[in-house]
């Protein structure tokens, strides 16, 4: 991040802007939206400025720039189009202490405006550093559609209400409060009756809220899928926007734990499969112990959560106390690992079953039907298999599967650093050791790449695209 955002005070101080073109007017269009004094030096202002200066929106010098017009102004903006005029006039605010914007020359700038989406006095600034004016106009787009109109009008109102709300607790109540008001009391108001009809809706859920029984935890178990934030549901987007306390395992993507509701407690339970990290006692007592205070837990697990996640224990330990739960699926590594491959999971005539198996348990390398495994055209999907796989690779081979079955390893799987890497039973040791692998890594048994994708032994994102 090289530029930091802020909100800056701009109430009752100056912002001075040179220029009377269009550039000058796209600014002033934004700069007009504020309660600062504003003044255009402009020898040539366009009408539509001039009409500003005489509703005395703002003030106009109609003439060149000179020493001290930027003076004791907060923001400084050059929008003459002509790169002399601007450097001359940039230097004189400098001079002058303003902070400097050269319309359509960031190096030279000592700050950029955002786009922004107004719904005052919520305002949404969005900035790509110049890079991406294209992709801040889209985002622009996307959230004018999703932020109601009224929003403004319930924001200006609440603002008015926020002490006699301040009667509730600190903490989850008070936050439903704000979250029913801004959800659904408040706009339903507006539709009903209109700005008078806010104020008495507000009254009338704060009692409710003040009488209302106290609130009931819960936890939510949710899959995480295997990385790629767009793999997560909705439904789990949504558990993450209004999770009081989010419990996440080791493996669960960073971008993915960003999208948890800002005021959220995170806890690391620091657990990869079966690996070391958080007890599971402790992981257990946590999440009673925060649904117990009223909270709402999201139990965030990679993958899907029912695949060797623990859960059952999680569900025991939440039943034992009276917790209120629900599950919501992900998708779990093998299927991630499978799309990169451009194959199946189970075919026709090939297999009519796929087994889901891990390298190991707690008690250490874990056992199989090595002899079902062994059969020409199985394919199993095997978590955990990093350390195991010279055992798996032992035991296969002594019930008989050929040398030469497919078996592919892929690494970080949906995530940029993916990895894939395609082998044979025989050279599963040492290939695997020899790649270096740190990251998570499905092995897909029985499965090779599509043939037009098995260019190379080192596969990566790009080379599928
Ligand atoms: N519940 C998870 C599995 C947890 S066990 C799921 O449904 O996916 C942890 C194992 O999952 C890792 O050892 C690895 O084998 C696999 N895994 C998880 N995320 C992965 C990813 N992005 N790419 C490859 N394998 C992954």
């Amino acid at each position: 991040m090289d530029h930091f955002p802020v909100f800056m005070a701009v109430a009752g101080r100056r912002i001075v802007l040179s220029g009377g073109g269009e550039a000058a007017l796209a600014k002033l269009r934004l700069i007009l939206k504020t309660t600062a004094h504003v003044t255009v030096i402009a020898a040539d202002a366009d009408p539509q400025i001039a009409a500003w200066a005489q509703a005395r929106r703002l003030t106009l010098l109609p003439r060149a720039m000179e020493p001290g017009d930027a003076m004791c102004a907060v923001l400084f903006y050059a929008a003459n189009e002509d790169d002399a005029e601007d450097a001359r006039v940039a230097a004189l605010a400098h001079r002058d202490g303003a902070r400097v914007n050269i319309v359509d020359n960031l190096a030279d700038s000592q700050f950029i405006t955002p786009a922004i989406v107004d719904r005052d006095p919520v305002v949404v600034a969005i900035g790509t550093e110049g890079a991406a004016p294209v992709l801040a106009r889209r985002i622009k787009r996307d959230l004018e559609e999703r932020l109601p109109a009224d929003l403004g009008l319930l924001a200006r109102i609440g603002k008015t209400f926020r002490t006699a709300a301040d009667v509730l607790p600190m903490g989850v109540k008070r936050r439903d409060f704000w979250t029913a008001f801004y959800e659904r009391v408040g706009p339903q108001a507006v539709a009903a009756g209109g700005a008078d009809a806010v104020r008495p809706a507000l009254q009338r859920l704060l009692d409710a809220t003040l009488h209302a029984a106290p609130k009931q935890g819960r936890v939510d178990l949710v899959g995480a899928g295997p990385g790629d934030p767009d793999l997560l549901t909705l439904k789990a987007r949504k558990a993450l926007d209004v999770a009081d306390v989010v419990i996440y395992d080791r493996l669960v993507s960073r971008p993915i734990l960003e999208l948890a509701r800002r005021e959220a407690v995170m806890i690391d339970a620091g657990k990869e499969g079966f690996g070391p990290g958080m007890p599971q006692e402790q992981i257990q007592a946590l999440m009673v112990e925060h649904a117990s205070q009223g909270a709402h837990v999201v139990r965030l697990k990679s993958g899907d959560p029912t695949v060797f996640g623990r859960l059952d224990e999680e569900l025991a330990a939440l039943d034992a106390a009276g917790i209120a739960w629900s599950i919501v699926p992900g998708i779990t590594a093998a299927s991630a690992a499978v799309a990169t491959l451009g194959q199946s999971l189970t075919r026709r005539g090939r297999n009519a079953s796929v087994r889901f198996m891990t390298g190991h348990d707690t008690a250490g390398f874990a056992d199989h039907d090595w002899k079902a495994l062994a059969r020409p055209g199985e394919v199993a999907a095997i978590y955990m298999g990093k350390r195991a796989a010279r055992f798996l690779q032992g035991r296969l081979l002594m019930h008989g599967a050929d040398p030469a079955t497919p078996v592919t390893v892929v690494e970080n799987a949906s995530r940029p650093d993916q990895r894939v890497l395609p082998t044979v039973l025989a050279d599963l040791e040492p290939t695997l050791t020899e790649a270096g692998m740190d990251g998570p890594a499905l092995m897909l048994l029985g499965l090779a790449p599509r043939a037009a994708l098995a260019v190379t032994a080192d596969l990566t994102r790009e080379e599928f695209a």
